[in-house]
Order: C-alpha cells, then structure tokens, then sequence
C-alpha cells in the first residue's frame, strides 16, 4: 500500500494559489485538498465546508483546545488552521494530501512532519500582484494594502521552500505542480519502501 505525500503550497494573497490548484484538481487525481477552518467571514460565492469552516473565534478556540489542527496561525486579523484527522486519513488511504496554507503555519507542518514538501507560488511581479488582488474584487483597499505588505514579509521566506513556482500563466503553473509532485514520489526512500513491500 503506497502512502499518499504532504505537499504545502504557500504564496502572497491573489498569486494565484486557488486558481491554480482548481486546475492541478481537474488534472491530476488521488488528491485530498485539505479544507481549512477560518474565522475569515466567507467571501461572495464562497461555500462552508467547501471552500472553508467558517468557525466563530469560540468555535476556533475550541478546535485549538482540543488538538484537532495540525497547525494554526493568524494572518491578516484572522485566525486559519488545517484539520488534523482528515490529513491523516486521506494520507493513510494512499492521497496526495495539498495544504494551501500561510508561511507560519507551513512551517509548524514541516516541524512536524519533515518529509512534507513544501512548494511557493510566487508573482511574476509585485505590480501584478496587485492588479490581480484588485481585480479579484474581494478585498477592501485597505485589506489589499496590508496583504501586499504581508507578501514582502512572506517572500523573504520562499528560500527556505523545496520548491518555488511563479504563476505567469496558469497553465505553467500547474505544469510545474503536476511536475513536481510526481518526482516526488520517484525519490528513493518511497520508491525502495514500495519496492521492499512488493518483492
Ligand atoms: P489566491 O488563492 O492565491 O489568493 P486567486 O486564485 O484567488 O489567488 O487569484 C487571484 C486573482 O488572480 C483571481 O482573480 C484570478 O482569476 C487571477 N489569476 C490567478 N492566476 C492568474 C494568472 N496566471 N494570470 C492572470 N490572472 C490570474
Ligand atoms: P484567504 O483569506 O485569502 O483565503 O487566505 C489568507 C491566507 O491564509 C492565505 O495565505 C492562505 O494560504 C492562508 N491559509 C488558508 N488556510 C490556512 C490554514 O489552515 N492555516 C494557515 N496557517 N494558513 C491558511
């Protein structure tokens, strides 16, 4: 039985992170997205358990008392956190398991399980950045403003990443995913674990 991977994909706000694994989704299979729990309100079109948890703080709390996330951090005013149990189920079930996750959290994951691959969507340009978070139409312009100079801070973390990406065009993007996740699982330690396990 093959065990599905840990991939933690991170980026600024408006890179591109949800549009591009849309894609990877339709494209590759035998992948759980793990679907986090926020006390972000939901943005128009967005769908509870789908897309998020919205939780109340209490509700949040709760979730942190009883050890049920991997990880949690703070980001932009409110709180984000990835579900425990079904990361380890998909994982155990033989999925690729993807985390679309800030740059804290991914390095709380990595503390805990070093064998996650950790993968960074960057911009083709900080101008661009800004076009496309403007353009998404979600954000307030103040919000924007702080998550842009929340990316300055977030990029002088891509170094530490296995891996670093730039969404110019999407289909690119989603290439070089498609791409990575399957050399990782052409590294030894899993190839000559399966093979020990099928003679
Ligand atoms: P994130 O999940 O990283 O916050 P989104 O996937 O919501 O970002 O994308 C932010 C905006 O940028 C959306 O309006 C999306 O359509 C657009 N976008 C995403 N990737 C590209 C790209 N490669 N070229 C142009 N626009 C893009
Ligand atoms: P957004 O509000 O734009 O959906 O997400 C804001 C940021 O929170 C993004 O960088 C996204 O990757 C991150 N994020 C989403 N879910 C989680 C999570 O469970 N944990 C952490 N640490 N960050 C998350």
């Amino acid at each position: 039985m093959k065990y599905g991977r840990l991939f933690v994909l991170s980026g600024p706000s408006g890179v591109g992170k949800s549009t591009i694994l849309k894609e990877l989704l339709a494209r590759r299979k035998n992948i759980y997205f793990s679907v986090s729990a926020t006390t972000r309100p939901p943005r128009p079109g967005e769908v509870d358990h789908v897309h998020y948890h919205f939780s109340t703080e209490e509700e949040f709390q709760q979730l942190i008392e009883d050890e049920e996330l991997l990880e949690w951090a703070e980001y932009v005013g409110n709180y984000y956190g990835t579900p425990a149990r079904y990361v380890n189920e998909a994982m155990e079930d033989g999925r690729d398991v993807i985390l679309d996750i800030e740059v804290q959290g991914a390095g709380k994951v990595v503390q805990k399980r070093p064998d996650a691959v950790r993968i960074f969507i960057a911009p083709p340009s900080w101008n661009e950045l800004e076009r496309r978070l403007t353009e998404r139409g979600t954000d307030a312009p103040e919000t924007i403003h702080v998550r842009l100079s929340r990316a300055r801070e977030e990029f002088l973390l891509a170094r530490d990443y296995d891996y670093i990406v730039v969404n110019d065009a999407v289909e690119n993007a989603v290439g070089a995913l498609d791409a990575i996740m399957t050399a990782e699982h052409c590294r030894p330690a899993e190839q000559m674990r399966w093979m020990e396990q099928n003679g």
